[in-house]
């Protein structure tokens, strides 16, 4: 029998440590999908929040917490989705900013428009409201003439 607590912070290592599909330079747990492990009368079950409703790259997490937690030896695993409170840009860490600008991805920026991630210019104007993936917008700065993804505030 596998005590508990090594259990739950043996799960929470692996599961944390996973890259995000749409952002891979960054893990769930630094963009805040990856609420919790916990050890559920022998269940080791993962809390998720999508980064919104209907993200595609929601199933893709799904499966890349089970596989990587079975492949580790846990047998019985469960993910479930977390929708409240809702998962907001607002609670990524600096850090994690700074990541996303080093990815020439703008981070989010609310109430105004992003900053070009390559220059820092704000002569910037939007092409499209879908970057490589729903999550982002595309941005074509002005200056530069760069264009670049923006992640969206939500
Ligand atoms: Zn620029």
């Amino acid at each position: 029998m596998v005590n508990e607590t090594t259990a739950q912070e043996t799960a929470w290592a692996i599961a944390s440590a996973l890259p995000d599909p749409e952002i891979p330079a960054l893990t769930i747990a630094e963009l805040g999908i990856l609420r919790s492990v916990e050890l559920m009368e022998g269940v080791i079950t993962v809390s998720i929040t999508p980064t919104y409703s209907g993200c595609p790259a929601t199933e893709m997490i799904k499966g890349d917490i089970e596989t990587a937690l079975r492949d580790a030896g846990f047998s019985a695993v469960a993910v479930r989705l977390i929708h409240s409170p809702a998962w907001t840009t607002d609670t990524l860490s600096a850090a994690t900013l700074e990541k996303l600008r080093a990815e020439g991805i703008a981070p989010p920026h609310r109430g105004q428009a992003p900053h070009c991630p390559l220059c820092g210019s704000s002569a910037v104007e939007q092409i499209a409201a879908f970057g490589s993936t729903p999550c982002k917008s595309l941005w074509r700065c002005i200056t530069c003439r760069e264009p670049f993804d923006h992640f969206k505030c939500h």
